[in-house]
Formats: C-alpha cells, sequence, structure tokens
C-alpha cells in the first residue's frame, strides 16, 4: 500500500490520552492546558479492544512497528493490560512506548513481562532548575533518572532519551546530556524544536539546528555517522569514535524527511492522522462503533493512505508554510 508520494505504510502511533502530569512548555504551555481545558471525557477514549482491533487492521495493511504515546501514556490506567493485548495478538510487531518518565519507575517491570519491547523516555535536562523551567511541574531529574535504571533493569532495551533542544533554554544540557549517557548503551536523541500544535508560541530562531548540536558535541567527543538502520528511520545516527555508542538526531526542521515518512497516528478517539502537523484527523470510530466490518474499515484506510499528499516540514522551508489549527503534539502523541 503507497501514498501519492510512494511511501508505505510501516508504523502506528497510538496516543492512549490527551492528558499529561507535566506542562513541558514546547508542548503544553500551562496557560493554554489549565485545569478548565476540555480534556477528552473517557467514555470518548477508544477501548482495548477497539484500539487492539484496528491495530490487527492495520497489521494487515503493513505495520510492523506500533509506539503507544501520549498525553503521557502512564496516566492511561490498566495500559499495562492494552500491552499484553497487543503484543498477543501482534507477536511480530516491534512494540514501543514514549514516555516522561515519571510514573514509570513502578510500572518498568509489569509493562515488559506485558510485552512491551522498547521504551523512549524524555528528558531535555540534568540540571534541576532547567528540567522545571521547561516542565513546568514540580518533578526532580532524579526521578527520571531512576525511571531509566529501572526501565534497565527490567530489560526494555536499548533504551532511547528524547531531548527537545531549544535556543537559551537548554542548549547548555547538550555536553551534560552527552557526557552523562556516553558507555551506557543507551541512545540520546536530541530533537529539533518543532512547530506542532498552535500553542507552544514556535519561532524558528528557537531552533538548534542539528548541525549546532553535533558540532557542540564534537568539541569534546569526536563523533562519525552512520547508516540508517531502515528506511523511514527519522533519526540520523552518530556513533563516539571511541566506541563509547550512538547518538541519534532528529532534524525535522532543518533537514526534514518527509520523503521516508511512514508513519500514521491514531489519537485517543480515534482519529487518524497522516501528519503531525495536520489540522483534521479521519475519524474511524465511527466505522468501529457503527458496526463497520473489517474489510469496511480497511477499506476506509486504505484510501485514506493511497490519498496521501503530506510534506509539511519540505514546505515549511521552501515556502516558509505555515497554517493555523494545527492539531496539538499532546494529542496525537509526536
Ligand atoms: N508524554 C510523553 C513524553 O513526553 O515522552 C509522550 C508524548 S510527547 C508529545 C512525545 C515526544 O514529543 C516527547 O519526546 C516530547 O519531548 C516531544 N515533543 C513535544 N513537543 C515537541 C515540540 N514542539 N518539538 C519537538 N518535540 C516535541
Ligand atoms: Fe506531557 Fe510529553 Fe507533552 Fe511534556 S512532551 S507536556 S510530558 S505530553
Ligand atoms: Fe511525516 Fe508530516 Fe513530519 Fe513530513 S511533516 S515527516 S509527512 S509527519
Amino acid at each position: 500500500m503507497l501514498d501519492t508520494l510512494n511511501r508505505p505504510l510501516h508504523d502506528l502511533r497510538i496516543s492512549v490520552t490527551d492528558r499529561c502530569n507535566f506542562r513541558c512548555r514546547y508542548c503544553m504551555p500551562r496557560e493554554s492546558f489549565e485545569k478548565n481545558h476540555p480534556f477528552l471525557p473517557h467514555a470518548e477514549l477508544l477501548t482495548f479492544e477497539e484500539i487492539v482491533r484496528l491495530a490487527k487492521i492495520f497489521h494487515t495493511l503493513g505495520v510492523r512497528k506500533i509506539r503507544l504515546t501520549g498525553g503521557e501514556p502512564l496516566l492511561r490506567k490498566d495500559i499495562e493490560i492494552l500491552v499484553k493485548m497487543l503484543a498477543s495478538a501482534l507477536p511480530d510487531v516491534d512494540l514501543a512506548m514514549t514516555t516522561n518518565g515519571s510514573l514509570l519507575a513502578g510500572k518498568a517491570q509489569a509493562l515488559k513481562n506485558a510485552g512491551l519491547h522498547r521504551i523512549t523516555i524524555s528528558l531535555d535536562a540534568l540540571d534541576d532548575e532547567i528540567f522545571r523551567a521547561i516542565t513546568d511541574v514540580d518533578y526532580s531529574v532524579e526521578g527520571v533518572l531512576n525511571s531509566i535504571r529501572a526501565a534497565e533493569e527490567a530489560g526494555l532495551t536499548p533504551i532511547k532519551i528524547n531531548t527537545v533542544v531549544k535556543r537559551g533554554v537548554n542548549e547548555g544540557q547538550i555536553l551534560p546530556l552527552a557526557r552523562y549517557f556516553r558507555g551506557t548503551g543507551h541512545i540520546l536523541r536530541f530533537i529539533e524544536f518543532m512547530d506542532v500544535g498552535s500553542t507552544n508560541h514556535w519561532e524558528s530562531v528557537d531552533v538548534v539546528p542539528a548541525r549546532e548540536i553535533i558540532a557542540t558535541i564534537q568539541r569534546e567527543f569526536p563523533l562519525e555517522p552512520l547508516d540508517p538502520n531502515y528506511r523511514g528511520e527519522v533519526a540520523n545516527r552518530w556513533r563516539y569514535v571511541d566506541g563509547q555508542g550512538e547518538i541519534g538526531l532528529i532534524a525535522s526542521v532543518t533537514q526534514p524527511f518527509c520523503g521516508d515518512c511512514t508513519r500514521i497516528r491514531l489519537s485517543a478517539v480515534g482519529e487518524l492522522f497522516t501528519c503531525l502537523f495536520a489540522g483534521e484527523g479521519q475519524d474511524v470510530r465511527a466505522l468501529l462503533r457503527g458496526g463497520g466490518a473489517d474489510a469496511e474499515i480497511t477499506a476506509f484506510i486504505h484510501s485514506l493512505w493511497n490519498r496521501r499528499e503530506d510534506r509539511y516540514s519540505e514546505l515549511r522551508q521552501e515556502k516558509k508554510q505555515s497554517h493555523p489549527n494545527k492539531v496539538e503534539m499532546s494529542y496525537i502523541g509526536g
């Protein structure tokens, strides 16, 4: 199954909740996501059975990687049961999760036992003050580091650490993070600050380009580029020349990778988004709850993918494109 730019469908990202216990300035700025923000009511969320049914259909269409995300996925009650259901229904699928690490320490082993393969943990700073300024909550770096240790002990490896870099906020944390994770086997991935959604006040001057991040690390630790592991890998891979591991750079702003984008995103209420920068999703839940047969749902997804022509990040570069009312990152999970 190919879209209009000959891209196959390979990865499915499932957002299981739009809620989060952090208020990262670049994702859910507190002034836009206050307590009275209209978060999705529980009855609206896809049930685990509905998610698994859709995942099986996606599998028949070529999906071999599934990532659970949010909001904060560990806020979804009994998430390990969903993991278990997905892992037993689709044993050949690479099953991963992205989390902020605040609730992981006590759950890592249960997630591993349920069949989760890998985990990505977000951490933007080692300095508590900078971490708190970014996440805008009273939580400590040590809490996230504990979670990373718990994930390691549970065997959810290799662990990826996601660091969003924002100019004037945490570029001074690039080297401390590199020093800390070198030699641990964990893969630190620096992400350029993106213009997702419409609440994070993104400006291009706030983006620290990937080449600058590499240059910063190179000053202390020589690096050399590595080949991608597979088509569609979003991170550019680099290895420490002295053999102390690898890092990744997700340069979605300065080096867009739309040509290889093989992802589809499912929101917590069952809308499909074929691009992170889309305005509206396509409602598949109505088909599910309206008694649609698997064949009908398959045809719906097939036709959606066949029509897909998204390449927002490439056009942003060419045309300085920006459009209002983009879906929020916390709604579809990055
Ligand atoms: N709450 C979980 C977490 O933070 O890991 C999962 C959802 S979060 C939306 C997924 C990833 O998107 C995180 O690694 C986060 O840092 C990243 N992210 C959020 N907003 C971003 C932005 N504006 N630009 C780049 N990355 C962003
Ligand atoms: Fe929450 Fe993750 Fe967004 Fe931070 S990046 S506010 S942890 S959803
Ligand atoms: Fe994929 Fe859209 Fe990002 Fe391009 S901008 S890589 S099409 S999600």
